[in-house]
């Protein structure tokens, strides 16, 4: 047995570009190509494993990798209860219930009876058991949102992310029954771990930006007031006497506020910049 980690990624789909480069932005170096199922890392003691991604609750929960990147949905329909070390932000989706639009269907107590095609059959199972609701799961592989035409199924469960496929094929949304993400997943509780923190640093850093600017010395108050959330922002005297510099850390989605605001309370020079990795 290696002594090396293991970290399964998807080999393709949708996943696979975003998490090879999450682990690169957290510092691993490792080459990819098309045939190679694992490569190791050149700067640490960690294997990389490209897998089909519903594969990898499983590789992870059998500890054939110690850890695993994957979307939620597939975590939830394994079976499997891995330990979920951090969601990731990508691979945003909701598994959605849906009918044709001409159906008479309204609310998901109207699914009783209904058969319900989905790529997600032991999740749609066990949610309708949950809810006392008798459904027939017809469980297909792709293309379920033409199930209702061809009279396969009279509603579906689907994965779902803008809605505009469901409307492209005349359906109608009813219920989420499950939102989703890609996470981290480990085998046992790997959050301790170096790889952990690495990824953890990388996907805090992504919501954060770096704020430098000058400011009259007089506007402190008003700044500190609107960088909310932060630590004391760092304040340093500038040559030019009644002048500071101010450094902080601000939630990326504050930026649309804050900018302004900030200039109007006087500050000039205002510079945001990328953070690489944040330990809070
Ligand atoms: P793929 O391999 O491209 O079929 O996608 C696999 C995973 O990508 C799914 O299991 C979800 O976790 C995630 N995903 C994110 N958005 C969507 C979407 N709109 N449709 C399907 N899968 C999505």
């Amino acid at each position: 047995m290696s002594d090396r980690t293991r970290i399964a990624i998807p080999n393709k789909g949708r996943l696979a570009d975003p998490s090879a480069e999450l682990l690169r932005k957290a510092g691993l170096v490792f080459e990819m190509s098309a045939r190679s199922l694992s490569v190791p890392v050149r700067n640490m003691p960690v294997e990389v494993l490209f897998v089909r991604a519903d594969d990898i609750p499983e590789l992870v929960h059998d500890d054939v990798a110690q850890f695993g990147i994957t979307g939620l949905d597939l975590v939830a329909e394994s079976g499997f209860t891995p330990d979920v070390v951090v969601e990731l932000g990508f691979g945003r989706c909701r598994l959605t219930a849906a009918v044709e639009e001409t159906s008479p269907v309204r609310s998901l107590d109207d699914f009783a009876e209904l058969r319900v095609a989905t790529s997600h059959p032991r999740t749609v199972a066990s949610f309708f058991a949950g809810k006392g609701i008798p459904v027939t799961t017809i469980p297909l592989r792709g293309s379920v949102e033409v199930a209702p035409k061809l009279d396969v199924a009279d509603a579906i469960v689907d994965l779902v992310s803008s809605g505009s496929t469901l409307m492209v094929n005349g359906l109608r949304p009813v219920a989420t029954i499950l939102e989703s993400q890609a996470a981290l997943i480990s085998s046992d509780d790997g959050r301790h771990t170096p790889l952990a923190t690495m990824v953890r640093a990388v996907v805090t850093a992504r919501r954060k930006r770096y704020v430098l600017m000058n400011a009259p010395a007089h506007a402190i108050e008003t700044i500190e007031r609107i960088i909310p959330g932060a630590d004391a922002p760092t304040v340093v005297p500038l040559a030019h006497d009644g002048m500071v510099a101010v450094h902080s850390v601000v939630d990326a989605d504050e930026m649309w506020t804050v900018l302004p605001e900030l200039e109007a309370a006087g500050a000039s020079a205002i510079l945001v910049l990328p953070i690489e990795q944040m330990i809070r």
